[in-house]
């Protein structure tokens, strides 16, 4: 399974990053190489130094804590102490510095610099302007949380491909069987 960035922040697309938490959760971080692709594919870092199972032990540590703080945050509940303290000590080490070459910006990291980006972007994003618009996708079995950014806020999906089209086709053949049924 490839890796979604449909949340609007590094932070909630590393939180997503355990599917469907109240049914199949689903780990998305599976091999230690996974987490490595995710990093880069974020855009994050360009290049990671390949993590073992303890970077990923980390890792998701940092990430379960996140989506508890993200979770508090959009419901207007307190922060969890323990959850706190995991993220503030990932973001406190030196995170991942961009370099300016000969052919542009290169961001190489070492495994706890990556983390520290990503839990500095959890810091950043609980601490600012995009709590309010933070909402959980609409497909219950989803759990994703995204920055609502529509006006309006009317966006119901954390995107179209990953659910929207799936919750809409399920409602349009619920629809198709109750009309079938009735006129039959
Ligand atoms: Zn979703």
């Amino acid at each position: 399974m490839d890796h979604v960035f449909v949340c609007g922040n590094p932070a909630l697309d590393f939180a997503a990053t355990l599917r469907a938490r109240r049914t199949a959760r689903f780990e998305m971080f599976a091999a230690p190489d996974r987490l490595d692709a995710w990093y880069v594919e974020s855009g994050i870092v360009d290049s990671v130094s390949p993590a073992r199972q303890a970077d990923v032990g980390r890792a998701t540590a940092v990430r379960e804590a996140a989506y508890q703080l993200i979770t508090a945050r959009r419901l207007g509940a307190d922060f969890d102490d323990e959850a706190l303290a995991v993220v503030n000590d990932a973001a406190r080490r030196a995170p991942a510095a961009p370099q300016l070459t000969h052919s542009g910006r290169w961001t190489a990291a070492t495994q706890r610099e990556a983390l520290s980006t990503v839990a500095r972007y959890v810091v950043e994003l609980l601490s600012g302007p995009d709590v309010p618009l933070l909402k959980e996708c609409g497909n219950p079995e989803c759990t994703r949380v995204y920055i609502d950014r529509s006006r309006g806020r009317r966006r119901q999906w954390c995107g179209m491909e990953s659910c929207g089209n799936k919750i809409k086709a399920a409602a349009y053949r619920a629809r198709r069987k109750t009309a079938v049924g009735s006129t039959g």
